[in-house]
């Protein structure tokens, strides 16, 4: 388990988290820290709309994978009282 998780370390994190490329533990961690911070959450719910649509553009035939992840994501963020912009 890594200590002080914060803002600054998350915000730096989330792209390689969207992609999940970090380590399942640090992952979990950034994970804990989105469901107790909205400023984090809201980073986090943009960031995953921006690799949405870039992979939507770039990433072909697996794209339905993406959208797939996408959506899991999306109920993740819902799941902790995200009220997303309209
Ligand atoms: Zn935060």
């Amino acid at each position: 388990m890594r200590n002080g998780i914060n803002c600054k370390l998350v915000s730096e994190h989330l792209s390689a988290f969207v992609d999940e490329e970090l380590d399942f533990d640090f992952s979990s961690e950034i994970k804990r820290h989105l469901c107790e911070c909205l400023d984090c959450r809201r980073k986090f719910a943009k960031m995953l709309k921006l690799h949405y649509l870039l992979k939507k553009y770039f990433a072909g035939e697996s794209l339905l994978e993406h959208k797939a992840k996408f959506v899991s994501n999306l109920k993740f963020v819902s799941s902790v009282d995200f009220v997303t912009q309209k």
